[in-house]
């Protein structure tokens, strides 16, 4: 498949409206004085704004190149752009890092993608020789990317988070990609979990470690996916990916961080 058909696109955004349908209520009418209210709301005019910053190394560029032409930010940025409130510019900075990362920072209220992360899954993707291992990567990219707009929600809306904060980030990202009906990407995304797990040390540091190890990661996004969907993903279970016992859980387990993520966010939707 081509990079381009997985590309989150308007079209996707009836979907995402899914989602937050699932934990809404309705809505009383709206009296004068909540009309009053909502127009003193600060305009929600700000948009994810996308800067490639030039990267120095021949890998790197390389990187940079790939996520360029094939618009990787742009098209997350317009995505949550449109799903969002936001009252001031985002800003997403693709760079060169010099470590294999992503992340938000809640200084600068930004979103960072390092080049070496793709390239990381790209080299991933490669080496156990996946078929367009290039767009697997890319595929895996916007997976982080959701993850880290999960973080920037907890913090833009100052959202409670019962649990691992890392764990409920992943389960927003495999929400927004399930719900635009990308859900392949959320089961690369447990490939590159997957796929780096082979090499985790188990060591004191991995268990203290802020994130779940790569191998939960990569067994509770399959969970997500099928979760979301048992009978077109019912070859997950047959096939032995997701043991039977977890499976059992996954459709409840989607259904319960759907409507927390949507009773979370209904505030702070466009839509
Ligand atoms: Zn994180």
């Amino acid at each position: 498949m081509k990079f381009s058909k997985l590309v989150l696109g308007a079209g996707s955004l009836l979907a995402a409206a899914a989602l937050t349908a699932c934990g809404a209520t309705a809505e009383p009418a709206p009296t004068k004085k909540a009309a009053a209210e909502k127009a003193a709301e600060p305009a929600a005019t700000g948009t994810f704004v996308v800067t490639y910053e030039d990267a120095t190394t021949e890998d790197n560029q390389a990187v940079q190149q790939l996520m360029q032409e094939n618009k990787v930010l742009e098209n997350v940025a317009e995505y949550a752009t449109d799903l969002l409130k936001l009252d001031k510019d985002v800003p997403v900075i693709a760079k060169e890092c010099g470590v294999m990362n992503a992340f938000w920072d809640p200084q600068t209220l930004s979103i960072t993608m390092c080049y070496e992360l793709t390239g990381h899954f790209n080299t991933l993707f490669t080496e156990a020789e996946y078929e367009n291992a290039t767009d697997q990567a890319l595929a895996a990219t916007n997976s982080v990317f959701f993850h880290e707009l999960g973080h920037g929600a907890i913090t833009l809306y100052d959202l409670p988070v019962t649990g691992k904060e890392e764990d409920a980030v992943d389960q927003l990202s495999a929400l927004i990609l399930t719900g635009a009906e990308q859900p392949d990407m959320v089961v690369t995304s447990a490939d590159a979990w997957g796929l780096m797990s082979n090499t985790e040390e188990l060591d004191e540091a991995a268990f203290a470690d802020e994130h779940s190890l790569g191998a939960q990661r990569y067994y509770n996004l399959l969970c997500y996916v099928y979760g979301s969907d048992t009978k077109s993903y019912e070859s997950l279970v047959t096939d032995e990916y997701l043991p039977q016992a977890r499976a059992e859980r996954c459709e409840d387990e989607y259904t319960k961080m759907s409507n927390a993520w949507s009773k979370l966010l209904q505030p702070h939707l466009k839509a």
